[in-house]
C-alpha cells in the first residue's frame, strides 16, 4: 500500500474501532501498533452494554471472558478487513511538512505517510507502571512504554495533564497502578478530534479523555463519522 487516507497510531479500544468503521466505509486505513500481541487488549474483561454494530460488540464472547481469546477474536476480525493493514511498529515522532502532518516516524525505520494522523496511544505516554515498590516505564502489564513519541511532542511544545488508572489484582495478575500523560484539553478539539497545533493531526481515546471499553469505541466510532464526512 502507498500513503494511507488515515494512519492510526495505537490498536487500541479506541483506534482499533475507528480504523474497522473507516475501513469498513471504504477509507484506506494504516493502523499501526507497537506490539501484535496486545491489538485490543483489556485490563479486565470488558463487560456490556457495548455501542452496537461496534467491533467491540463482534469481539465480545460472553462464554469466554478470557483477556487474551477476546484479543485473538478482536485481532482476527481487524485483519480480515480488506481496506485495513494491521502492523506492528512503534510510533516515534511525527512527520513535519510546513504546518502539516504528514505521517510518522518509526523505531524499525521505515517512515509510514498518510494524509491524515490519528494518535490512539491511550496510557502509553510518559508512562509509568508500578506493582508494589516495583516501578517500570509501561502502560500496561508486560507492554513497555518507550519514550521517543512523548519527547518528540514535548519538543513541539504540546501540553500534557498527568492521569493515573489502577488495575485490582485477580487470580492470575498483581494488582498495579500505571501513572501516564494525556493531552491538555486546550490542545485538543472535542468536537473534530483535531489537535489544534498542527495540520492533519488528531488525538482519540484514553490519550485525550477518560471513560471506559464502551467509551472508548464511542469514541472511535464518533472519530470514524467524522472523518467520512471531512473526506466526502
Ligand atoms: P489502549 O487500549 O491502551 O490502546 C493504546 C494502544 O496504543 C496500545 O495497544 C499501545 O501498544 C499502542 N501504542 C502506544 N504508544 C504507541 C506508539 N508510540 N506506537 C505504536 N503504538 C503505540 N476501562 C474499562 O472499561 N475497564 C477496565 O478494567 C479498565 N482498566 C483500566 C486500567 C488502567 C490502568 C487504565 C489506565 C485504564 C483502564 N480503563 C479501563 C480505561 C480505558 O477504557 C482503557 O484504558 C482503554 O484501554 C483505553 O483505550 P485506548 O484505545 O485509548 O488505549
Amino acid at each position: 500500500m502507498g500513503a494511507y487516507q488515515v494512519l492510526i497510531v495505537g490498536a487500541g479500544f479506541a483506534g482499533s474501532e475507528a480504523a474497522y468503521r473507516l475501513a469498513r466505509e471504504g477509507v484506506r486505513v494504516g493502523l499501526l501498533t507497537q506490539s501484535l500481541d496486545s491489538v485490543m487488549m483489556p485490563f479486565l474483561p470488558p463487560r456490556p452494554p457495548f455501542p452496537e454494530g461496534s467491533l467491540l460488540e463482534r469481539a465480545y464472547d460472553p462464554a469466554d471472558e478470557r483477556l487474551w481469546a477476546f484479543h485473538a477474536r478482536a485481532k482476527y476480525l481487524l485483519e480480515a478487513e480488506r481496506n485495513l493493514h494491521l502492523f506492528q511498529a512503534t510510533a516515534t515522532g511525527l512527520l513535519l511538512e510546513g504546518h502539516g502532518v504528514v505521517g510518522v516516524s518509526t523505531w524499525e525505520g521505515p517512515p509510514v505517510r498518510a494524509e491524515r494522523v490519528v494518535l490512539a496511544v491511550g496510557s502509553f505516554l510518559g508512562a509509568r507502571l508500578r506493582i508494589g515498590e516495583v516501578e517500570e516505564e509501561a502502560g500496561r502489564l508486560s507492554e513497555a512504554s518507550y519514550p521517543d513519541l512523548f519527547q518528540h511532542l514535548l519538543a513541539l511544545g504540546f501540553r500534557f495533564l498527568e492521569r493515573e488508572g489502577e488495575v485490582p489484582e485477580t487470580p492470575t495478575t498483581p494488582g498495579y497502578r500505571v501513572r501516564y500523560r494525556a493531552f491538555h484539553p486546550e490542545e485538543w478539539e472535542a468536537a473534530t478530534f483535531r489537535l489544534l497545533r498542527l495540520e492533519g493531526l488528531y488525538a482519540l481515546g484514553l490519550c485525550v479523555r477518560e471513560g471506559d471499553y464502551a467509551l472508548m469505541s464511542q469514541e472511535g466510532l464518533r472519530l470514524a463519522e467524522h472523518l467520512l464526512h471531512e473526506l466526502g
